[in-house]
């Protein structure tokens, strides 16, 4: 790795406000189904703690297919990201930071469960600040 690839990747996680975890599900509705489960589970075992994002029955801004997100603070990740780790269900998921740079929380910093898909990132390189 090169000096400039170490460059472009770091940052300061400090400034990190929140994490959304993108649930993928497409147009297959067996998958959305299973989507739907996972998303009541989340719901059920942290009331109030998780901020659930609706159906997004089509693609919207960066994500190539239809998905719901998960928002959650900080103080949570410990927890629902191993979670989430042994309860998706071979859905494929999507956790990134939120702070201060759409196109860099997205493209810089996030990790995968399950298959990496290709995020439409032309939405973020205007300064977008959706999802
Ligand atoms: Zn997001």
């Amino acid at each position: 790795m090169t000096e400039t690839d170490e460059t472009y990747r770091n940052g300061d996680e400090t400034k990190i406000s929140y994490y959304h975890a993108h649930i993928y599900y497409g147009d297959d509705d067996a998958v959305r189904e299973k989507a739907a489960r996972l998303r009541e589970k989340a719901w059920n075992k942290w009331p109030g703690q998780v901020r659930m994002g609706r159906f997004r029955d089509t693609a919207v801004g960066p994500h190539p297919q239809a998905m719901y997100q998960i928002e959650f603070d900080p103080d949570l990740f410990p927890e629902i990201v191993p979670w989430l780790m042994y309860n998706r269900d071979d859905l494929t998921i999507l956790v990134h930071p939120d702070a201060e740079d759409a196109f860099k929380d997205h493209d810089w910093y996030p990790f995968w469960m399950g298959e990496k898909l290709d995020l439409r990132l032309e939405f973020l390189r205007a300064g977008g600040r959706q999802a």
